[in-house]
């Protein structure tokens, strides 16, 4: 088979992975606090700050705040350090092509080496995601480096006596100092990134392997893409679906809606075209049976159309055949009104 671009492994400036000289059941452990989690869908605001701040003052009373937060535009990669206590602001740009998962990471690995050139004994480290601290939790120092080095700096925080806790507090709930970690995160990731009170630092960090994985996806999917976008072929399919993706958590398409789709159906106008109708017409109205018109204006189908309106009414989108056969949230109706008609198409 021909291929179509080669990607090489030195393209992406991959991190090693370094085999830790301390062996896991020696390592100390993290020790992470998921006990806020039960507000992540609080609906109201204020009570998910006061709840964080209340567990913050009832448990950690003579703690560090170490605000920690990541971001990431289409340009630029940053993470930001929030030490309330010492009202210290750190931003960090990190390579531009890492992960937000890394950019937390990071953040995180920033706040405990502060800690390792400090005097403080009791330190919590903050930060609203929950993917991240998962990461740490599991410890697999395969996947991620940077997994790795948050371990082994904890570990030697602890064996030196101080007292580390990470904790989950929830985003954009107005938690003052999770805010400044954010803006700080943000300003990583500007143009110009300057400010009288923040320490700007650029750190230059390798990507990890799922990190490379997923660009190299996307420069295949991109690939096959630009093909797609410019052929002259299935004019039609590009109406519901403009660019490709792989994503295999989409919502499953049947064939039959790919079929009404691309209009290679057994509805009369397309089986004319194959010579297998005499005339292409409906039936009961007596003009071209087309998808459109199958789905939208035959007479024949009224009722079972009735039916597919109501359940769909809720969505407040246009009923036209466009959107019902592109919209994946229209599809299961779609399909109960084709199974409704009894056609086999
Ligand atoms: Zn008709």
């Amino acid at each position: 088979m021909a291929t179509k671009d080669t990607v090489s492994p030195d393209t992406f400036n991959i991190n090693p992975i370094n085999i830790p000289n301390i062996p896991p059941w020696i390592l100390h452990k993290t020790n992470i606090d998921l006990s806020l989690t039960h507000i992540l869908h609080s609906q109201n605001p204020e009570i998910s700050k006061r709840t964080a701040l209340y567990h913050l003052q009832e448990n950690y009373p003579d703690f560090v705040y170490m605000y920690t937060d990541g971001s990431k535009t289409a340009e630029k990669t940053g993470s930001g350090v929030y030490i309330q206590q010492y009202n210290i602001k750190l931003t960090f740009e990190i390579n531009c092509r890492s992960s937000v998962l890394s950019a937390e990471l990071y953040a995180i690995l920033s706040a405990l080496h502060w800690l390792t050139i400090s005097s403080i004994c009791r330190a919590v480290i903050l930060t609203d995601s929950l993917g991240a601290l998962q990461s740490i939790n599991t410890a697999d120092w395969r996947k991620h480096g940077l997994v790795n080095k948050i371990v082994l700096v904890n570990h030697e925080l602890l064996y030196r006596g101080m007292t580390v806790q990470f904790m989950w507090i929830p985003a954009h709930q107005g938690i003052p100092g999770n805010s400044t970690a954010d803006f700080l995160a943000k300003l990583s990731t500007m143009r110009s990134p300057t400010h009288p009170e923040v320490a700007y630092n650029s750190a230059v960090i390798q990507l990890c392997y799922s990190e490379a994985c997923s660009l190299i996806s996307h420069h295949c999917l991109q690939l096959w893409n630009d093909e797609y976008i410019h052929t002259r072929r299935a004019i039609t399919y590009k109406l519901f679906c403009p660019v490709m993706d792989t994503n295999r958590t989409k919502m499953h398409i049947p064939a039959t809606i790919f079929r009404l789709r691309a209009g290679y159906c057994r509805l009369h106008s397309h089986l004319y075209k194959i010579s297998l109708h005499p005339d292409g017409l409906c039936d009961t109205c007596g003009i071209p049976e087309t998808v459109e018109h199958f789905l939208i204006q035959c007479s024949n189908y009224a009722e079972v159309r009735h039916t597919l309106q109501r359940s769909i009414q809720h969505l407040d989108i246009n009923f036209d055949w466009i959107t019902l056969l592109k919209n994946t949230r229209t599809i299961p109706s779609v399909i109960a009104f084709l199974q409704q008609t009894g056609r086999a198409l």
